[in-house]
């Protein structure tokens, strides 16, 4: 059999722990029989990471801008645990944190759907993508823990003289206080990421915030995304057939419930983060989501939104066999490999991704699964198998 061929080499980031096995045996049991596989490969295992003072991370991400597209296994975020675990010299920062903030990127988290592992909202047909402005807001405050009476008061000093000031509250006694902000640059940038991927994905854009109390925070985020969307998009989503729908969260929440899914739902970053974290729990399983960073400059990171599972890795170091669910991981691979194919104009290598996904999800629905997903699946003969098994039988239906 001939390997498929790429042009591009995908931008490769590996990382820590079980997902690092997981990476090397997805490579040799589903990509590297079938895809004579180009990457450039960046080791973000957090040996590496010491080694090269994390430059390394700064490195995966420039990579990223110039080929376009990246692949990225789970990393350690350290904390003091980790410096002491590993011998760190420096509690070096979450890779996710620095690649986003050199790429500016927004994160899409999707749910995979198989038949067994049932939404517990039963109408919920199709996946609902989240996709979360990753700046600002309660996540950059400023916080006064009010000891007693005085006069709270918001005030801008403007670079080129002049202020604004509006009073916040008297307080008659003690309170607490908290300054939030955006920028125009910022959410312009997060509207980009979030009309252009749902082009790319040919599904529905909503947005949600809470203009009508928020008059000027709300209502600017409101206001820049229509404005974006009537100059840019609005002609190039007719002709997809697809709908851009701005609504408040109170509203957006109850039709969330009552959809069928098959939309992406914008919210800002303090909604997003927690109705991201929803709607995961709520499609059955938090090792089923995918996550994808897209950039305002069409720059793309696909990776699997759970971490390194630690505690299956200490048990594969015992010399134990695990049942790790490899599924959230090979999307970030079919994923990637689908844009690379339909930016270089590939469909052998699109197809290809299309094909492993439906290999995955035959097998799950089959029966045959990791024992995180027999727990909880429908299934009259759900079978939990060990990692290896389970990527074997894969590979045999590939
Ligand atoms: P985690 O790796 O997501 O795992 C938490 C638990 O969820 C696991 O112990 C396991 O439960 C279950 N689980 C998650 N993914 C699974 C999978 N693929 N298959 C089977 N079970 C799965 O979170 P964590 O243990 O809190 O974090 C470990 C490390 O990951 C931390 O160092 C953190 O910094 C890092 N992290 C990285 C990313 C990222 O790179 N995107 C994201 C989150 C966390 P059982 O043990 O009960 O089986
Ligand atoms: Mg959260």
């Amino acid at each position: 059999m001939t390997k498929i061929a790429m042009k591009t080499p995908l931008v490769e980031i590996d990382g820590d722990e079980m997902t690092r096995i997981l990476w090397k045996k997805i490579k040799e049991h589903l990509l590297d029989p079938f895809i004579d596989l180009q990457t450039e490969y960046y080791d973000l295992g957090i040996a590496k990471r010491e080694e090269t003072k994390d430059r390394i991370t700064v490195d995966a991400a420039h990579a990223i801008k110039k080929y376009g597209v990246g692949v990225k296994c789970a990393t350690i975020t350290p904390n003091q645990s980790r410096v002491e675990e590993y011998g760190l010299s420096e509690m070096w920062k979450s890779p996710n944190g620095t690649i986003r903030a050199i790429l500016d990127g927004t994160a899409f988290r999707a749910p995979i759907v198989v038949k067994g592992i049932e939404p517990y909202v039963k109408n919920w047909k199709k996946p609902i993508t989240v996709a979360r402005h990753a700046f600002g807001d309660v996540y950059r405050n400023a916080e006064i823990r009010v000891r007693d009476k005085g006069e709270g008061e918001l005030r801008i000093r403007y670079a080129d003289g002049g202020e604004e000031t509006v009073p916040i509250a008297s307080f008659g006694g003690p309170g607490i206080l908290q300054g939030i902000h955006n920028l125009d640059a910022s959410i312009i940038n997060f509207a980009h990421a979030c009309f252009r991927f749902a082009l790319s994905t040919r599904q529905d854009l909503w947005f949600s915030t809470k203009d009508t109390i928020s008059k000027i925070y709300d209502r600017r985020f409101m206001d820049l995304f229509q404005e974006v969307y009537e100059t840019e998009y609005k002609r190039r989503f007719a002709a997809a057939g697809i709908e851009y729908f701005y609504t408040l969260i109170d509203d957006a929440v109850a039709r969330v419930v009552r959809s069928e899914g098959g939309f992406i739902w914008a919210c800002k970053n303090y909604d997003g983060d927690v109705m991201s974290d929803l709607v995961a729990a709520a499609f059955g399983s938090l090792a089923m989501m995918t996550s994808v960073l897209v950039s305002p400059q069409g720059f793309y990171e696909y990776e699997a939104a759970h971490g390194t599972v630690q505690r299956h890795y200490y048990r594969y170091q015992k010399g134990e066999e695990t049942s790790t669910n490899p599924i959230a991981t090979i999307y970030a691979w079919t994923g990637a490999l689908r844009k690379r194919g339909e930016l270089d104009q590939l469909p052998a290598l699109q197809a290809f991704a299309d094909r492993l996904e439906a290999a995955v999800v035959d097998t799950v629905e089959l029966g045959i699964m990791t024992k995180d997903l027999a727990a909880i699946s429908t299934l009259p003969n759900a079978k939990g198998v060990m990692t290896d098994e389970f990527l074997q039988t894969i590979a045999e239906k590939l």
